[in-house]
């Protein structure tokens, strides 16, 4: 992880970033999601800031700068369009196993050109029948001379055709291993198929595919951490699964904060019984507190950022932070429809999409119910008693 930088450095980075989604996010977003078309000039535009390499050392061609101000920018995607910031998620997450278990040649090889967006990338772990249960992953990597052969399918791959490297969990002798595969991107790539666009609910404009890998061979050089590393990749990927599930709850406070601020501008513009619906109490309660979720949601985001950041164990803060937050952008965004009335319920307002967008963030980097296990388990070894 790199160092903590100037929180002025970061300000101004989350400023720029609000002014380009105002400008060049805002006006079009809901087009792009309703036709569910991916935004190819938009993520050109986030190549040329430098978002796919935020918190990739500045000698690897990134922009060198701390996960407090990656969530900054991800609360900001999100708060325009919460695509975006899945467009950047997956892609952070292979950048950040790499540049935590990746060897220094394997670092070279791969991370400058993540850190420009010429390669994409996205991380392959669940399987149909392991989300949740990542242990039963099947999909196999055997070795043959100087390479690995895989076989197998993984599901909910997001970014998956486009990406143009994986970091992909599959079982070898040793147990779970991280591989990083490079591919073209496209549908078709060696041994490599996606074999299923998935409709969503929400989430729209970016890819989430079944990808079967059928005797695909890559070199073996490709284990992340080399040959040390076979069987430490689900550990490997849970472990960066944790600056997921902080970047889970930053796009949970981004929707969030749209929603809210949507809400309270629309209250007193509206009016019924001969005042703004922002002068009836019921109104104010919910302003309330959805205003009052949302701070909490996002100190609590910060707050697992900053351990995580100083290299502290961040399992049970990434968790509550994770869990907190998208159950407050689900909570506003319903409210928010709510307080809209009948045009919330249309598509002449972003309103709908922040309430189909929501519930992603209660599921994906493990589901709520996970979280909480994972923060009880967490709390129960800090809280351990003798005997
Ligand atoms: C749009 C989308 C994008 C995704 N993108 C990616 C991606 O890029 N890469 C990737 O690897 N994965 C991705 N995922 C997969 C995601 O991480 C899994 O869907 C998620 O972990 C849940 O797994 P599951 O769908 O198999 O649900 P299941 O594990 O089948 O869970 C079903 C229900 O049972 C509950 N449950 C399961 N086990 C327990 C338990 N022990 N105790 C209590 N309750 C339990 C769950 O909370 C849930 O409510 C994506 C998913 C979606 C929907």
């Amino acid at each position: 992880m790199t160092a903590t930088i100037d929180p002025e450095v970061r300000d101004e980075l989350r400023a720029g970033v609000r002014r380009w989604v105002e400008r060049e996010v805002l006006p079009v977003a809901s087009d792009f999601e309703h036709a569910d078309e991916y935004p190819t000039e938009i993520v050109e535009q986030m190549k040329a800031m430098g978002l796919f390499g935020i918190t990739i050392p500045e000698s690897l061609g990134g922009l060198g700068l701390d996960l407090l101000a990656y969530i900054a920018v991800v609360e900001e995607l999100a708060a325009g369009w919460m695509s975006l910031s899945g467009i950047v998620n997956t892609h952070t997450i292979a950048a950040s196993v790499i540049m935590r278990n990746g060897t220094p040649e394997q670092q070279r090889r791969w991370l400058p050109r993540l850190a420009t967006g010429e390669l994409r990338g996205c991380l392959s772990l669940s399987e149909a029948d392991a989300g949740s249960d990542t242990r039963n992953i099947t999909c196999r990597a055997v070795r043959d001379g100087d390479e690995y052969v895989i076989t197998g399918t993984k599901m909910w791959v997001t970014n998956g055709e486009r990406a143009g490297l994986v970091a992909l969990a599959a079982r070898t002798d040793e147990g779970i291993t991280c591989f990083i595969v490079e591919k073209e991107p496209g549908p078709t790539f060696g041994g490599i198929t996606v074999s299923k666009n998935i409709g969503k609910l929400g989430y729209k404009g970016i890819e989430t595919v079944e990808m079967v890998y059928d005797g695909h061979r890559v070199g073996a050089d490709c284990v992340l951490g080399g040959d040390e590393g076979l069987g430490h990749g689900l550990g490997w990927i849970l472990g960066a699964l944790e600056v997921g599930r902080i970047n889970i709850a930053a796009r949970a406070c981004g929707v969030a904060r749209a929603a809210f601020e949507a809400a309270i501008r629309y209250a007193q513009e509206r009016k019924t019984f001969g005042k703004p619906i922002a002068e009836h109490q019921a109104i104010q309660q919910k302003l309330a507190d959805m205003a009052t979720k949302l701070q909490a949601a996002r100190l609590l985001t910060e707050h697992a950022a900053q351990l995580k950041q100083n290299g502290d164990r961040a399992d049970v803060e990434a968790g509550m932070a994770k869990l907190f937050a998208s159950e407050t952008a689900f909570e506003i965004a319903t409210e928010s429809l709510r307080i809209h009335g009948g045009v919330g319920y249309t598509t002449e307002l972003p309103i709908e999409r922040y309430y189909r967008d929501a519930p992603l963030m209660i599921i994906g980097e493990g589901t709520n119910e996970i979280q909480r296990l994972v923060i009880a388990r967490g709390l129960l070894k800090r809280y351990a008693i003798d005997g």
